[in-house]
């Protein structure tokens, strides 16, 4: 039997019925959206395949598994079990159970946002599922040698809660990435024999001023500080071996734009050739998935050119024309880019969208972090993400969201926003500033047509980690223009919901009645309870309604075709 057993997070495990941002579901309060709607909306898993393994599991599963092949483990000891068959692989010759998690104590900042406007007193579904998880494969180990440890993105929540580790019963967190040291890792944290020249029981944490710290802890393990190499090289990368959910293949690590909130950036940079990502959309292939959907950080930083981060047109032409030419690829796009590329190239835009097979049935999805409307917290927090544009130099920050979204709904890209609130210096003046910009763009129609604006947003709660470690969320209040962001984003949202949700539902025509009547029930309540929270906060419904809409500065002034 399996020596190693991969298990995802529940929350990663299912499709949510191939919904436009129903991925965030289990992110809302478990006690807002009911047991029957949770489990309808999150949706079946991929049926196991015949010995009970997952067809298809989240790619940092099969990054594992392939890294642990790469290494020389044999294939026979390792199993990524489906849900159900857990039970099945963990027996007394299990030696780790592994088990890869993005938001386990439900921290992350969608579910803190749902935290700070609902309140403390709920349990994200996030959190349910995780604590069920772990009672289970818990059960399943008592009496037996295994050992229970957890990594992956959201390994960050047990740095600021160590004593959750306890709590779950889990042995170790491994932290960072691991790639070239998976074997070195299962074998010695199953042994205890650690090799102390090579990785040290600690983590690594960052101030709010992302001031890097190292402590000591004997159940978390990181690579050992001060060693030269702090992160696999592009070589050690492995190919994934076996498909990945949504047909996800990894493009590129790391970032390099600099935005100072952000973590991803200090991760060293290292780009795929694109027939190494076609390896990886081939192996998708196999379970059926025709979408290529491109892992990146920012694909449009992909081999970017020079220090003004000009995007690599060549490189990005020929990534897409390769991986679309893949035989039985119907469809691909990236998980993130950011708007400046579409607001100054929108020929690049244009010409990835031909490859893509882009159209009005075939909208390429794209998560946007525009953070702000505001020009100096766009300034302040993230100057390299306007470039190669120039906040007052080509146009305010808010110009050039608004033409990026112009242009990408031109070529049917559809971009998912995110907006902060609770940044640093934010002033209330700052997060007027979005609302304008939300409200603007809700109701903006693509330049030259009367096709309206296509986009969703999501603010996001910045909260401090000293509130955070100490569970003191209800310290934070949002203020009139805090809670006004939230009032319009999902204002907007809800008159997206209720507009596209038919068009965008899937499934036979039972399901995709049903999955279209919650979303447009659901977007609408939503609007609806926020409308209450806000209503209680004592904000003027209709001052944020108008907010921006009559403003002279949203006549377009750019002068952005000169970058074309
Ligand atoms: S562009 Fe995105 S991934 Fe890159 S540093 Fe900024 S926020 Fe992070």
């Amino acid at each position: 039997m399996a020596k190693y057993v991969l298990v995802a997070d529940s929350t990663l495990v299912a499709h949510y019925r191939h919904f436009p941002l129903l991925t965030f579901l289990p992110c809302a309060p478990s006690e807002l959206v009911p047991n029957k709607v949770y489990y309808f909306l999150k949706g079946p898993q991929d049926k196991p395949m015949p010995n009970g393994e997952a067809l298809t599991a989240p790619y940092s599963i099969r990054k594992l598994e392939a890294a642990l092949i790469k290494a020389g483990v044999r294939r026979e000891d390792i199993a990524v079990p489906h849900e159900d068959h857990l039970a099945d692989f963990i027996t007394n010759d299990t030696e780790i159970i592994a088990v890869s998690t993005m938001d386990p104590l439900g921290l992350g900042p969608l579910t803190m946002s749902y935290n700070v406007l609902f309140g403390v007193n709920h349990t994200p579904w996030v959190k349910v599922e995780w604590d069920r998880l772990m009672a289970k494969l818990n059960a399943l180990r008592a009496g037996k040698k295994a050992k229970l440890i957890v990594g992956g993105p959201g390994v960050w929540e047990f740095t600021i809660e160590p004593e959750a580790l306890k709590r779950y019963n889990i042995d170790y967190a491994v932290q960072g990435e691991c790639d070239d040291v998976a074997r070195q890792i299962f074998e010695q944290l199953s042994t205890g024999n650690i090799d102390t020249n090579l990785f040290s029981n600690g983590y690594t944490t960052y101030d709010m001023h992302f001031h890097k710290s190292y402590n000591e802890h004997s159940n978390f393990l990181s690579r050992k500080i001060g060693l030269a190499k702090g992160a696999p090289t592009l070589d050690e990368l492995p190919t994934i071996v076996r498909p990945a959910m949504m047909g996800l293949a990894e493009t590129m690590r790391g970032c390099g734009i600099g935005c100072d909130f952000c973590e991803v950036t200090l991760r060293p940079l290292r780009y795929y050739p694109p027939e190494r990502i076609g390896e990886e959309v081939k192996v998708n292939l196999q379970s059926g998935i025709t979408n290529a959907w491109l892992q990146t950080d920012e694909i449009f930083a992909y081999k970017h050119l020079n220090a003004k981060f000009e995007p690599n047109q060549e490189a990005l032409v020929e990534l897409f024309n390769h991986i679309m030419s893949i035989p039985g690829v119907k469809n691909a796009n990236p998980t993130h880019g950011r708007i400046s590329i579409p607001a100054a190239y929108p020929e690049l835009i244009s010409k990835l969208s031909a490859i893509a097979r882009a159209s009005p049935s075939n909208w390429i999805g794209v998560q946007v972090g525009v953070e702000t409307g505001s020009n100096k917290l766009a300034q302040k927090h993230m100057p390299n993400k306007t470039l190669p544009l120039k906040v007052g130099v080509d146009g305010t920050w808010p110009e050039i969201v608004w033409k990026g979204t112009s242009n990408f709904n031109k070529y049917y890209w559809r971009p998912a926003f995110t907006v902060q609130v609770g940044q640093m210096v934010e002033t209330p003046e700052d997060n007027w500033d979005t609302v304008a910009l939300i409200n603007w763009m809700s109701n903006s129609t693509i330049e030259g047509t009367t096709r309206p604006f296509e986009f969703t947003v999501t603010p996001m709660q910045n909260v401090p980690l000293g509130l955070i470690k100490n569970r003191e969320f209800s310290a934070i209040t949002l203020d009139e223009a805090q809670m006004s962001v939230y009032y319009a984003s999902y204002r907007h949202l809800a008159k997206m919901a209720m507009r596209d949700a038919r068009r965008d539902s899937k499934g036979n025509a039972l399901v995709k009645n049903a999955t279209a009547g919650i979303i447009y029930l659901g977007g609408w309540s939503m609007m609806k309870v926020v409308e209450r929270i806000a209503k209680k906060h004592k904000i003027d419904i209709e001052k944020v309604k108008r907010w921006g809409l009559d403003r002279e500065k949203n006549k377009q002034t750019m002068v952005m075709a000169s970058k074309v």
